[in-house]
């Protein structure tokens, strides 16, 4: 087993991974940019370091990395999710200095990090992937007449994209040549490549992603699907497991593909293969994630797998423990990405210091979070800073707790999409599990809520009303 595992992420995936070295009896090193001096993950790791003043590009230092990581006498480098956790490159280097990389191998990563050639490998494997280009488009005349062949909507989209950018929806002509140079500058400014595709937009689809395993020992499985319908700008805002839309078959029928699809391309470790579900029942190949995905909660809650245990297991050697009829499903898990936004401000960021935090708890309720009372959060990072994950039996049973748990949570200090969700949950198409990946944008009247008076306002109205009987 490893001994000491080299954490290259920040926030609430580097406590994740952080957690599981404890459970399994590995020491874990977390590293820090001087932004972060006072994160949560920085106190939880047996070891911290500082590795620079640069926010960002502090984490994306490949060679800095690697050297601290051999420095600290670790034997393995878990990545997490963004940063370095899709750079084959950084996966290369740490194999070549004799580090395990905790993901698939550097050729992998490259291969389905790039979205036209993992739909070439689909293609050649029998995956179902949307109409779209042959490869990278070379000028907007290319992408004219490719749209033109498959029919408009079309999407334009940064082949190395991820994180929801880099994506845009074109109706005609005139708005994929508005467009073109447009996604193209995007992606160079936010991958560091030039290169977009087309394919055919599915109209108000539902994104249904698979999660699978998969060890050296030739062995693969799925530990079922995640709906991640609600959406906002190609952004996922709440996910759930399994899908309220499927029905046994197809549940049988996408866990199966995504095996195909993993197989196909020697997949190893823990990896997601995304679909898109049109209308008419039909699922289209997407893209695969070969990294843990924020929303993993939900599987590890409906299965009682632990992905962050078993993606450890796997990068030391180990076969999987279960196969795949031994994996059994209980209930519905739905995850809310707590981002520290204002929506009624169109989703504005809104950081700041978290003046009071009190964990929601109870029955079937889990809170994956870096934030604590008192704590700063910085400007330069993802606006995600809590994901709660609540459970039940039924979706009807996973609502109400949905529900509970979020007035449950006390965050103060910052807004927060807290209670946009709220609003969602009591939506009545949401209620029934009746929705596709435009709901956000059909329904923009769900940022009209009013703004309760907050338990530090009435206390001291309370305060005054003491002090008003008591002569204080
Ligand atoms: P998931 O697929 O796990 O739901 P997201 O798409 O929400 O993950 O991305 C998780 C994090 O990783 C976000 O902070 C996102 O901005 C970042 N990210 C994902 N893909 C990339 C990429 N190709 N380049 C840069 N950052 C990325
Ligand atoms: P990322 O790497 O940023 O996660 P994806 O390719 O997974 O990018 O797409 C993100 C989201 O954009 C999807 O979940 C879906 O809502 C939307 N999307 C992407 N491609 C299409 C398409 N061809 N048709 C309709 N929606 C799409
Ligand atoms: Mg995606």
């Amino acid at each position: 087993m490893l001994r000491k595992i080299f954490i290259a992420n920040r926030g609430e995936i580097a406590v994740r991974i952080i957690r599981a070295c404890a459970e399994m009896g590995i020491r874990s090193v977390a590293i820090y940019s001087e932004a972060d001096r006072f994160a949560l993950h920085v106190k939880k790791a047996d070891e911290s370091y500082c590795i620079g003043s640069e926010p960002m590009s502090c984490y994306l230092n490949i060679h800095a990395l690697v050297d601290l990581a051999l420095a600290t006498g670790c034997d393995a480098v878990h990545p997490g999710y963004g940063f370095l956790s899709e750079n084959a490159q950084f996966a290369r280097a740490c194999k070549e200095r004799g580090l395990i990389f905790i993901g698939p191998e550097p050729e992998v990563i490259h291969r389905m990090g790039d979205k036209t050639e993992a739909r070439q490998a689909m293609i050649a494997a029998g995956i179902p992937v949307t109409p779209g280009s042959d490869g990278n488009l070379h000028s907007v005349n290319e992408a004219l007449q490719v749209a033109e062949k498959i029919g408009y909507p079309v999407m334009l989209k940064a082949t190395s994209g991820g994180g929801g950018r880099g994506i845009r929806r074109c109706d005609n002509a005139e708005e994929l040549t508005r467009n073109y140079d447009r996604v193209i500058s995007e992606a160079t400014k936010a991958f560091g490549s030039a290169d977009v595709f087309l394919e055919k937009c599915i109209v108000n689809p539902k994104h249904i992603e698979v999660q699978v395993l998969a060890d050296h020992h030739g062995s693969v499985i799925h530990l079922y699907e995640r709906d991640c319908s609600i959406q906002r700008r190609n952004q996922k805002l709440i996910e759930i497991a399994p899908s309220p839309q499927l029905d046994e078959a197809q549940r049988q029928y996408i866990g199966g593909l995504a095996v195909i699809a993993a197989k196909s391309v020697g997949y190893t470790n823990a990896g997601t293969v995304e679909f898109l579900l049109d209308d008419s029942g039909r699922f289209y190949f997407m893209e695969m994630n070969t990294r843990v995905q924020v929303e993993h909660t939900i599987t590890e809650t409906i299965t009682g797998v632990d992905i962050v245990e078993e993606q450890i297991r796997i990068a030391a050697g180990l076969p999987l423990r279960f196969r795949q009829d031994e994996i059994v499903r209980r209930g519905y898990a739905i995850q809310f990405r707590v981002n520290a936004e204002d929506p009624k401000n169109n989703f504005l960021p809104s950081f700041g210091r978290i003046s009071r935090y009190y964990a929601p708890g109870g029955p079937g309720v889990r809170t994956d979070t870096a934030i604590y009372t008192g704590y700063e959060i910085p400007p330069f990072y993802d606006s995600m800073v809590a994901k709660v994950i609540v459970s039940a039996l039924t979706w009807e049973d996973a609502i109400k707790r949905g529900q509970r748990t979020l007035r449950d949570m006390g965050l103060f200090g910052i807004k927060t999409t807290i209670p946009y969700y709220l609003k969602i949950l009591k939506h009545p198409q949401f209620r029934i599990g009746k929705f596709n990946t435009g709901f956000v944008e059909q329904n923009p009247n769900l940022v009209n809520y009013s703004d309760k008076p907050r338990p530090e306002v009435l206390a001291s109205v309370i305060a005054a009303v003491v002090a008003s009987h008591t002569g204080l």
